[in-house]
Protein backbone atom coordinates (compact mmCIF):
# COMPACT_ATOMS: atom_id res chain seq x y z
CA UNK A 1 0.00 0.00 0.00
CA UNK A 2 1.23 3.68 -0.91
CA UNK A 3 1.88 6.02 2.21
CA UNK A 4 -1.26 7.92 0.62
CA UNK A 5 -3.31 5.02 0.56
CA UNK A 6 -2.57 4.56 4.04
CA UNK A 7 -3.21 7.93 5.18
CA UNK A 8 -6.79 7.19 3.55
CA UNK A 9 -7.00 4.06 5.24
CA UNK A 10 -6.32 5.36 8.62
CA UNK A 11 -8.22 8.71 8.17
CA UNK A 12 -11.23 6.52 7.47
CA UNK A 13 -10.83 4.13 10.25
CA UNK A 14 -10.54 7.21 12.66
CA UNK A 15 -13.73 8.26 11.28
CA UNK A 16 -15.21 4.99 11.39
CA UNK A 17 -14.35 4.91 15.13
CA UNK A 18 -15.46 8.33 15.66
CA UNK A 19 -18.64 7.15 14.95
CA UNK A 20 -19.19 4.14 17.32
CA UNK A 21 -17.60 6.49 20.21
CA UNK A 22 -20.68 8.83 19.04
CA UNK A 23 -22.73 5.88 20.12
CA UNK A 24 -20.70 4.90 23.18
CA UNK A 25 -20.21 7.76 24.73
CA UNK A 26 -24.15 8.19 25.83
CA UNK A 27 -24.68 4.46 26.89
CA UNK A 28 -27.12 3.69 29.58
CA UNK A 29 -26.50 -0.12 28.97
CA UNK A 30 -25.77 -0.70 32.43
CA UNK A 31 -27.30 1.57 35.06
CA UNK A 32 -25.21 1.74 37.90
CA UNK A 33 -22.04 2.59 35.46
CA UNK A 34 -24.44 5.37 33.93
CA UNK A 35 -25.58 6.81 36.93
CA UNK A 36 -21.90 6.82 38.46
CA UNK A 37 -19.53 8.01 36.14
CA UNK A 38 -18.34 10.91 34.95
CA UNK A 39 -17.04 9.87 31.73
CA UNK A 40 -17.49 6.75 28.98
CA UNK A 41 -13.77 6.18 28.42
CA UNK A 42 -13.73 5.14 25.34
CA UNK A 43 -10.43 3.82 24.39
CA UNK A 44 -7.57 6.30 22.78
CA UNK A 45 -4.71 5.93 20.61
CA UNK A 46 -3.85 5.20 17.09
CA UNK A 47 -6.86 4.46 14.54
CA UNK A 48 -4.23 2.66 12.49
CA UNK A 49 -2.50 0.72 15.25
CA UNK A 50 -0.99 -2.69 14.58
CA UNK A 51 -1.02 -3.17 18.61
CA UNK A 52 -3.87 -2.71 20.81
CA UNK A 53 -3.87 -3.43 24.60
CA UNK A 54 -7.26 -3.99 26.28
CA UNK A 55 -7.19 -3.54 30.23
CA UNK A 56 -9.83 -3.80 32.63
CA UNK A 57 -11.60 -0.98 33.27
CA UNK A 58 -10.98 3.08 34.20
CA UNK A 59 -10.10 4.13 37.67
CA UNK A 60 -10.77 7.46 39.38
CA UNK A 61 -8.52 9.21 37.19
CA UNK A 62 -9.57 7.85 34.10
CA UNK A 63 -12.78 8.12 34.93
CA UNK A 64 -12.10 12.34 35.11
CA UNK A 65 -10.41 12.78 31.83
CA UNK A 66 -11.88 10.23 30.28
CA UNK A 67 -8.59 8.65 28.84
CA UNK A 68 -7.34 5.48 29.49
CA UNK A 69 -4.16 4.35 31.68
CA UNK A 70 -3.70 7.63 32.64
CA UNK A 71 -2.73 7.08 36.45
CA UNK A 72 0.40 4.99 37.93
CA UNK A 73 -0.69 1.98 36.09
CA UNK A 74 -0.93 3.39 32.59
CA UNK A 75 2.51 5.52 33.36
CA UNK A 76 4.25 1.76 34.15
CA UNK A 77 3.05 0.77 31.11
CA UNK A 78 4.26 3.84 28.93
CA UNK A 79 7.72 3.10 30.68
CA UNK A 80 7.27 -0.15 29.13
CA UNK A 81 6.54 0.61 25.83
CA UNK A 82 9.23 3.10 25.36
CA UNK A 83 11.63 0.40 26.45
CA UNK A 84 10.58 -2.13 23.17
CA UNK A 85 10.93 1.45 20.90
CA UNK A 86 7.24 2.26 20.90
CA UNK A 87 5.10 5.08 22.26
CA UNK A 88 2.05 5.53 22.97
CA UNK A 89 0.91 7.83 19.90
CA UNK A 90 1.75 4.11 17.94
CA UNK A 91 -0.45 2.04 19.48
CA UNK A 92 -4.39 1.82 21.00
CA UNK A 93 -5.51 1.34 24.25
CA UNK A 94 -8.91 -0.01 25.52
CA UNK A 95 -10.62 -1.07 28.61
CA UNK A 96 -12.81 -4.13 28.83
CA UNK A 97 -15.28 -1.85 30.45
CA UNK A 98 -15.83 2.16 29.48
CA UNK A 99 -17.39 2.97 32.43
CA UNK A 100 -15.29 3.11 36.37
CA UNK A 101 -17.38 0.89 38.04
CA UNK A 102 -17.88 2.04 41.83
CA UNK A 103 -15.22 1.89 44.01
CA UNK A 104 -12.98 0.48 41.74
CA UNK A 105 -14.53 -2.42 42.63
CA UNK A 106 -14.47 -5.74 39.59
CA UNK A 107 -16.92 -5.92 36.64
CA UNK A 108 -19.82 -7.83 36.69
CA UNK A 109 -20.30 -10.01 34.00
CA UNK A 110 -23.37 -8.60 32.52
CA UNK A 111 -21.52 -5.20 32.12
CA UNK A 112 -18.49 -6.72 30.65
CA UNK A 113 -21.19 -8.92 28.44
CA UNK A 114 -23.14 -5.06 27.79
CA UNK A 115 -19.55 -3.63 26.92
CA UNK A 116 -18.29 -6.41 24.76
CA UNK A 117 -20.15 -5.02 21.49
CA UNK A 118 -17.97 -1.76 21.67
CA UNK A 119 -14.87 -3.52 22.29
CA UNK A 120 -15.36 -6.05 19.22
CA UNK A 121 -16.11 -2.71 17.20
CA UNK A 122 -13.25 -1.07 17.96
CA UNK A 123 -11.19 -4.00 17.05
CA UNK A 124 -12.97 -4.67 13.54
CA UNK A 125 -12.23 -1.17 12.98
CA UNK A 126 -8.47 -0.94 13.55
CA UNK A 127 -7.41 -4.24 12.78
CA UNK A 128 -4.38 -4.75 15.44
CA UNK A 129 -2.24 -7.48 14.37
CA UNK A 130 -1.61 -8.02 17.93
CA UNK A 131 -3.80 -7.73 20.93
CA UNK A 132 -2.37 -7.49 24.43
CA UNK A 133 -4.72 -8.29 26.90
CA UNK A 134 -3.82 -6.71 30.32
CA UNK A 135 -4.89 -9.28 33.58
CA UNK A 136 -7.60 -11.73 33.94
CA UNK A 137 -10.86 -9.89 32.90
CA UNK A 138 -9.49 -9.13 29.31
CA UNK A 139 -7.67 -12.43 28.88
CA UNK A 140 -10.92 -14.16 29.71
CA UNK A 141 -13.40 -12.36 27.68
CA UNK A 142 -11.45 -12.50 24.60
CA UNK A 143 -10.61 -16.66 24.70
CA UNK A 144 -14.04 -17.11 26.15
CA UNK A 145 -12.36 -19.64 28.92
CA UNK A 146 -12.05 -19.03 32.72
CA UNK A 147 -7.87 -19.97 32.92
CA UNK A 148 -6.20 -17.21 34.19
CA UNK A 149 -2.96 -15.10 33.71
CA UNK A 150 -0.87 -17.32 35.57
CA UNK A 151 -1.11 -19.78 33.59
CA UNK A 152 -1.22 -17.99 29.97
CA UNK A 153 0.59 -14.96 30.21
CA UNK A 154 3.21 -14.12 27.92
CA UNK A 155 2.55 -17.02 25.79
CA UNK A 156 0.82 -15.60 22.20
CA UNK A 157 -1.72 -17.45 20.44
CA UNK A 158 -4.26 -17.09 17.19
CA UNK A 159 -7.34 -15.55 18.08
CA UNK A 160 -10.40 -15.29 15.60
CA UNK A 161 -12.39 -12.31 16.63
CA UNK A 162 -15.55 -11.42 14.56
CA UNK A 163 -14.17 -11.83 11.30
CA UNK A 164 -10.44 -11.45 11.74
CA UNK A 165 -7.48 -13.68 13.03
CA UNK A 166 -4.89 -12.07 15.45
CA UNK A 167 -2.36 -13.09 17.45
CA UNK A 168 -3.41 -13.08 21.00
CA UNK A 169 -0.42 -12.56 24.08
CA UNK A 170 -1.35 -12.03 27.33
CA UNK A 171 0.52 -10.27 29.92
CA UNK A 172 -0.07 -9.22 33.56
CA UNK A 173 -1.82 -6.09 34.16
CA UNK A 174 0.26 -3.21 34.91
CA UNK A 175 -1.17 -2.14 38.24
CA UNK A 176 -0.57 -5.76 39.69
CA UNK A 177 2.98 -4.85 39.04
CA UNK A 178 3.55 -2.02 40.62
CA UNK A 179 3.91 -2.96 43.87
CA UNK A 180 5.39 -6.44 42.98
CA UNK A 181 9.34 -6.16 41.50
CA UNK A 182 8.84 -10.04 40.46
CA UNK A 183 5.87 -9.73 38.37
CA UNK A 184 7.20 -6.47 36.82
CA UNK A 185 10.28 -8.66 35.98
CA UNK A 186 8.35 -10.92 34.01
CA UNK A 187 5.97 -8.27 32.73
CA UNK A 188 9.04 -6.91 31.29
CA UNK A 189 10.48 -10.18 30.01
CA UNK A 190 6.45 -10.75 28.23
CA UNK A 191 6.79 -7.18 27.32
CA UNK A 192 10.54 -7.97 25.52
CA UNK A 193 8.53 -10.55 23.29
CA UNK A 194 6.06 -8.03 21.76
CA UNK A 195 8.41 -6.45 19.07
CA UNK A 196 8.90 -10.30 17.76
CA UNK A 197 4.99 -11.11 17.79
CA UNK A 198 4.48 -7.55 15.62
CA UNK A 199 7.44 -8.41 13.29
CA UNK A 200 5.32 -11.88 12.34
CA UNK A 201 2.35 -9.49 10.93
CA UNK A 202 -1.53 -10.77 11.32
CA UNK A 203 -1.79 -14.22 11.16
CA UNK A 204 -3.65 -16.16 8.27
CA UNK A 205 -7.28 -14.65 8.02
CA UNK A 206 -10.34 -16.72 7.78
CA UNK A 207 -12.39 -17.17 5.11
CA UNK A 208 -15.24 -14.63 4.93
CA UNK A 209 -18.64 -14.73 3.38
CA UNK A 210 -19.55 -10.76 3.55
CA UNK A 211 -17.54 -8.47 4.98
CA UNK A 212 -18.05 -4.54 4.78
CA UNK A 213 -15.13 -2.58 2.57
CA UNK A 214 -12.56 -0.82 4.06
CA UNK A 215 -13.20 1.90 2.29
CA UNK A 216 -16.77 2.14 3.12
CA UNK A 217 -16.61 3.70 7.11
CA UNK A 218 -20.07 4.14 7.29
CA UNK A 219 -20.30 0.31 6.80
CA UNK A 220 -17.81 -0.03 8.87
CA UNK A 221 -18.81 1.70 11.60
CA UNK A 222 -22.18 0.22 11.37
CA UNK A 223 -21.22 -3.50 11.20
CA UNK A 224 -21.80 -4.84 14.69
CA UNK A 225 -20.56 -8.03 15.85
CA UNK A 226 -23.08 -8.95 18.85
CA UNK A 227 -23.79 -11.45 20.88
CA UNK A 228 -27.65 -12.91 20.78
CA UNK A 229 -27.48 -11.06 24.39
CA UNK A 230 -26.51 -7.30 22.72
CA UNK A 231 -28.96 -8.02 19.83
CA UNK A 232 -31.49 -7.68 21.78
CA UNK A 233 -30.50 -5.30 24.22
CA UNK A 234 -32.02 -1.73 24.62
CA UNK A 235 -30.63 0.84 22.12
CA UNK A 236 -28.55 3.27 22.69
CA UNK A 237 -29.84 6.80 24.42
CA UNK A 238 -28.72 9.69 21.87
CA UNK A 239 -25.31 11.11 22.84
CA UNK A 240 -25.06 13.93 25.15
CA UNK A 241 -23.04 17.19 24.08
CA UNK A 242 -19.54 16.65 25.61
CA UNK A 243 -15.84 17.43 24.35
CA UNK A 244 -14.47 15.00 22.03
CA UNK A 245 -12.09 12.85 24.98
CA UNK A 246 -10.97 10.39 22.01
CA UNK A 247 -7.46 10.81 21.86
CA UNK A 248 -7.05 9.73 18.38
CA UNK A 249 -3.87 9.76 16.26
N1 LIG B 1 -6.59 0.00 34.80
C1 LIG B 1 -7.27 -0.45 33.73
O1 LIG B 1 -7.49 -1.63 33.57
N2 LIG B 1 -7.65 0.43 32.84
C2 LIG B 1 -7.40 1.73 32.94
O2 LIG B 1 -7.79 2.47 32.06
C3 LIG B 1 -6.69 2.16 34.06
C4 LIG B 1 -6.29 1.28 34.99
Amino acid sequence: MSTAESERTAAKRREALKQVYEQAKGCVRCPELAATRKTVVFGAGNANADLMFIGEAPGATEDEQGVPFVGRAGKLLETLLGEIGLQRSEVFIANTLMCRPPGNRDPLPLEIDNCHEYLLQKVELIEPTVICTLGNFSTKLLRGDPTGITRLHGQPEVLTLGHRAVHLYPIFHPAAALYTPRMLETLREDFGRLPQLLAQGAPEQPVLEEVPQRDDPQALAESSVSTPQQAAAEPHAAPPDEPDQLGLF
